[in-house]
């Protein structure tokens, strides 16, 4: 099932996306959204009888993260030697705040005190239900589903501060969406999941979710056993190599294999 949250110039809805994907991850023409009744991950999905076609609304973040968005850095080895970083021997955590998450379609705010601001399209987890201290073989049962995310990093600031919290931390910086897709297992991105992002049309990232260092059972595991993690919390599995530059005026898309395109322009602040 695939979870989008939208509006139609009124408050914003959930609802069920329908139809298929096509071969570059956008949904059939004749997709509609069935809203739903309240926030699907509180109140299960309550389906309304109420349509709406694609083209009448705006998608927004499919989630609103409560309390954190986890981000996990250098997850695919040839990431790490691209920015000269040793693979590391156990999962590196930092946080992201729930401010910074924006949703398809909404702009990147470009912010003064960076002059290198660096894309990283990453598959993101969404958790399903409080827990902690998850064991890897129970970490199905705390998913709510999967989604797409551009870890947006200020790249002259994670050197320069050392700590990641203001160069990862601005508003906007967490782009999210365009939905969750509630129905793949994490074996799946285990097996392999072909993850793209395009700049301005070019390819830039070309990476497989099968080269994760640490796989999505070992990060909640790992990551629970610091800190419990709430409904709608995000977790952020690592970008492929290939990171690079964007300007003002920038189109950046991330693609994953089943989850569809997540498309974001860059703005002056
Ligand atoms: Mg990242």
């Amino acid at each position: 099932m695939r979870i989008t949250r939208f509006t139609t110039g009124e408050d914003p809805l959930y609802g069920v996306l329908t139809g298929d994907l096509d071969e570059f991850g956008q949904p059939d023409e004749d997709s509609v959204i069935v809203a739903l009744a309240g926030d699907p991950l509180y109140v299960g999905v309550k389906l309304l009888e109420q349509e709406h076609k694609l083209e009448d609304v705006r998608l927004l973040a499919p989630v609103l993260p409560r309390s954190k968005v986890v981000g996990i850095g250098r997850n695919y080895a040839a990431h790490a030697a691209e920015l000269g970083s040793d693979v590391p021997t156990e999962p590196l955590m930092f946080l992201k705040p729930n401010t910074s998450v924006v949703g398809p379609g909404d702009p990147i705010f470009y912010p003064p005190q960076t002059q290198n601001l660096h894309y990283e399209g990453e598959l993101a987890v969404v958790i399903g239900r409080i827990c902690r201290d998850v064991p890897p073989e129970q970490a199905t049962d705390v998913i709510h589903g999967y989604t797409i995310a551009n870890d947006v990093t200020a790249r002259d600031l994670q050197k320069s501060d050392v700590q990641f919290t203001r160069a990862k931390g601005f508003d906007s910086f967490c782009p999210l969406g365009p939905w969750i897709e509630t129905d793949l297992d994490p074996q799946t991105f285990t097996d392999g999941v072909s993850i793209q992002t395009h700049l301005n049309g070019d390819v830039v990232q070309d990476g497989n979710t099968r080269d994760l260092i640490f796989d999505i059972p070992t990060l909640v595991a790992y990551i629970s056993s610091v800190m419990t993690l709430l409904p709608g919390d995000i977790i952020l599995t690592g970008t492929p190599e290939g990171v690079g530059p964007m300007q003002v005026g920038d189109e950046v898309e991330v693609s994953i294999a089943g989850l569809g395109t997540l498309t974001n322009k860059v703005a002056r602040r």
